[in-house]
């Protein structure tokens, strides 16, 4: 194979390697872009393969330095709050910010990744390598091995960035080369996508909300897509009662959507069929360390894959590729430094998400749908109010705005705590005002 020997090597052409494309390229550097699947432009969709995602801050911060922004939003649908659909009885909209007026945005994943791919491919000294899935790879040479239709195929780089997801081989040849420690944490749940068709010609529930069907130990939710179809994924139990491998038959199926899920219904008239033939992804952390060896380094899900209960994974891949940026800035080039900065930097933000990501698990399935929570988010966006600035909830902070995500939570205790001390006085106030009328009270 020709390779030009100042050629970075970025494996996997998804959201995070395309967009990582496009930045170094700006950088004046050339980069071969190679990916395992054939070019997703000519048309061919995996079924039931997370179809949309919710876009935030931190994604849109990236695609605005590159341009992408506006093609981008075009087609998004924004979503301000969520529609918690209980059992029984009206749905309740919830807003996601004090004003009711922040949105995180719905978009189609494959458009997203294919205006990125587009968009490095435009630029000078992007060369895009499809079928090209990296087997093989010499961390201290960057010798990679390809396996494509025409057979195995070999190349060099000087650096390779593996931005190829969540089960990463990059991440896998580190491994093997013993030059990486990882650990890979499985949820016992599994994610299964439906579709909600358009009804009448028009969307069949608000396309302004994420929906949420909390049912406890597992939820549904659905997100608006630009053909004014929903795509529902389901987040359940692998195994057990009520659990994908419980729920197999026509029958049964029709039985538990229609006991948990009854709004579902009458939406859905493919339920069973799209129950029965689209998989079940696998839901999980992926936790590794170093993240760069030799002249290889990770990032993205490949790096540090999270569970999707924060709608933050491609969002916070987005926001590596700007810091790895930021980082060749500031070492003026020089991977070798650049790159342990990069990670340096970026390793306890990658933590913070996750351990939000899975918390938020809890919040969706389950607290949402309690009245306690709904009164303390209420109390929260009063806050907000009452102190612009000073209070800014955990929510808004993640996906509102580019607040480091180690931040986010260091400042959310100290927000709490402050809360905690100010309720403890007004307690303690309230303690000794009852003090003094029972005091009263008995002289009398
Ligand atoms: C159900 C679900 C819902 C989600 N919802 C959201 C959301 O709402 N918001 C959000 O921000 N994130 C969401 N995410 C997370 C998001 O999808 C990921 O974080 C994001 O796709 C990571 O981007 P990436 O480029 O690192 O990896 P990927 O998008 O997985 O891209 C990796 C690329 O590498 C290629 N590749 C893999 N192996 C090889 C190989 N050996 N050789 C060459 N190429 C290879 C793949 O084909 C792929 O193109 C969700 C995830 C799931 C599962």
């Amino acid at each position: 194979m020709n390779t030009e020997p100042d050629e970075i090597a970025v494996v996997g052409a998804g959201l995070a390697g395309c967009l990582l494309a496009c930045f170094l390229a700006r950088r004046g550097h050339r980069v071969a872009l190679y990916e395992r699947r054939p070019d997703p432009r000519t048309g061919r969709v995996e079924r039931g393969r997370s179809i949309n995602l919710a876009l935030s801050e931190r994604g849109l911060d990236a695609l605005r330095r590159i341009g992408l922004d506006g093609q981008v939003m075009a087609d998004a649908l924004p979503m301000r709050g969520r529609m918690i659909h209980p059992v029984a009885g009206e749905p309740q909209f919830q807003p996601y910010s004090a004003a009711g007026d922040r949105a995180i945005n719905s978009i189609s994943r494959g458009a997203l990744n294919n205006a990125l791919l587009s968009a490095a491919d435009a630029l000078p000294g992007v060369r895009t390598a499809f079928d090209h899935r990296l087997v093989g790879l010499d961390p201290a040479t960057g010798e990679m091995t390809f396996e494509t239709p025409q057979g195995k195929v070999t190349a060099a780089a000087p650096v390779v960035l593996g931005a190829d997801g969540a089960g990463s081989a990059v991440r896998g040849q580190l491994l093997a080369y013993g030059v990486l420690g990882e650990s890979l944490d499985f949820l016992d749940y599994g994610y299964k996508e439906l579709t909600i068709p358009p009804l009448g010609g028009d969307f069949a529930l608000d396309p302004a909300a994420l929906h949420i069907w909390p049912r406890g130990t597992s939820m549904m939710i659905a997100l608006p897509n630009p053909d004014r179809s929903f795509t529902c994924t389901l987040f359940w139990p692998t195994h057990g009662t009520a659990s994908f491998a419980s729920l197999t038959s026509p029958a049964a199926i029709e039985r538990h959507f229609a006991t948990h899920y009854p709004d579902l219904v009458p939406l859905a008239p493919n339920l069973v069929d799209d129950y029965q033939h689209n998989p079940v992804g696998v839901l999980g952390t992926v936790r590794c360390a170093p993240w760069q060896a030799h002249r290889v380094c990770l990032l993205g899900d490949a790096a540090h894959a999270i569970v999707p209960f924060y709608g933050q994974g491609a969002n916070c891949a987005f926001e590596d590729v700007v810091e790895l940026d930021r980082c060749l800035d500031e070492r003026g080039e020089d991977w070798a430094a650049a790159l342990p900065l990069f990670q340096a930097r970026r390793q306890a933000n990658a933590e913070a998400i996750a351990r939000m990501a899975l918390a938020n698990f809890v919040e969706m399935r389950d607290k949402v749908a309690s009245p306690v929570f709904q009164a303390r988010r209420r109390v929260e966006h009063a806050l907000e109010r009452a102190l612009p600035g000073r209070y800014v909830s955990q929510y808004e902070l993640v996906s509102f705005s580019t607040t480091p995500y180690s931040d986010v939570r260091r400042r959310v205790r100290r927000q709490h705590r402050a809360l905690g001390t100010v309720a403890a006085g007004a307690a303690a106030l309230l303690a000794g005002a009852v003090g003094a009328a029972v005091t009263r009270g008995r002289r009398r």
